[in-house]
């Protein structure tokens, strides 16, 4: 298997102020891991492009990239809302976090990569088409799939979300749109607390008590994703790959561990091969015990790039 990381160093510059679960430490944790355990050697490191406006503007209103960049200070902090913070590099920093998607999707469906995984922050799937929120800027995850439809022809891609948090932005971003198929399990209730819409043949979200652990979360994706998966057939499979359901995240009380990432990676990477010639993009959501996130990534990746057989 030919699989790509992409990262790029602007998304280390992404300061968030002293004691947020949500800094540099988490890239250097992930990438600390991949070269030990010798994953690094095997995989095609990329650089992230810069997103371009016009990709941005298919997921995200101009009003909202003008109030990102705007808020952006010369020095020092800038509190977006309650949990996100902003400094003079952030914006780079998600203009390289989204545009890393853009460039994934372009290599798969170029095919000189059969997957990607996208090692980048601030992450993405709480940012609505008009918000900044949950520490994302951008919905990386979502211009990604956007780029997928609007530049490579396709008709039907799905994104998979097993962050702890609900995506609500990417929920936002393609509420009205039939050609994605959404995906997610989520500690509930939870944060973002915003509504549940009802499921619909397009949208599958599967809430998870606060109590839940492998069983229970294996049952969610068996019995609701792979069905409806099975049945909207994509044509490109993205990961909204949050490790924060780990049982030693501090942020949330699920119990997943790196077995259970192993696990569903299998099954997104089957439904890949099955429909979408294994294209499959994953990119970094949340994660926030540094140890338990380097080693769940390493776990993603083994999958990823064929050397886990499963
Ligand atoms: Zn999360």
């Amino acid at each position: 298997m030919r699989t790509a990381y992409i990262s790029h160093p602007d998304c280390r510059e992404h300061d968030t102020g002293e004691g947020h679960p949500e800094n540099a430490r988490r890239l250097s944790a992930i990438e600390d891991r991949l070269a030990a355990s010798g994953l690094a050697d095997v995989l095609r490191h990329v650089e992230a492009p810069l997103v371009t406006d016009a990709e941005l503007l298919r997921v995200h209103t101009r009003h909202h990239l003008d109030t990102v960049s705007a808020a952006i200070p010369a020095q020092g902090y800038r509190r977006l809302d309650p949990d996100t913070v902003v400094c003079p590099h952030s914006l780079a920093a998600a203009r390289r976090a989204a545009g890393a998607v853009v460039a994934a999707v372009d290599l798969v469906a170029g095919g000189s990569m059969d997957s990607v995984f996208c090692g980048v922050r601030p992450p993405g799937h709480h940012a609505e088409a008009d918000r900044a929120m949950g520490f994302c800027l951008f919905n990386n995850v979502a211009a990604g799939a956007a780029h997928a439809l609007a530049e490579h022809g396709l008709d039907r891609v799905a994104i998979v979300d097993f962050d702890v948090h609900q995506g609500n932005g990417t929920e936002d971003i393609f509420a009205d749109d039939d050609r994605v198929l959404f995906c997610s399990t989520f500690q509930h209730p939870f944060y973002p607390f915003t509504p549940l819409p009802g499921n619909t043949v397009n949208r599958v979200n599967v809430p998870l008590d606060a109590s839940a652990a492998s069983a229970e979360f294996r049952a969610a994706v068996s019995d609701h994703w792979l069905p409806a998966l099975d049945n909207f057939r994509p044509q490109m499979v993205f990961v909204s790959a949050g490790f924060d359901a780990h049982r030693e995240d501090p942020l949330a009380e699920l119990n997943l561990d790196e077995s259970d990432y192993t696990w569903v990676s299998h099954q997104a990477m089957e439904i890949a091969r099955r429909f979408a010639g294994g294209r499959l993009v994953s990119t970094l959501e949340g994660g926030y015990n540094l140890s338990a996130l380097g080693r769940s990534v390493v776990a993603h990746l083994r999958v990823l790039a064929g050397i886990d057989p499963g």
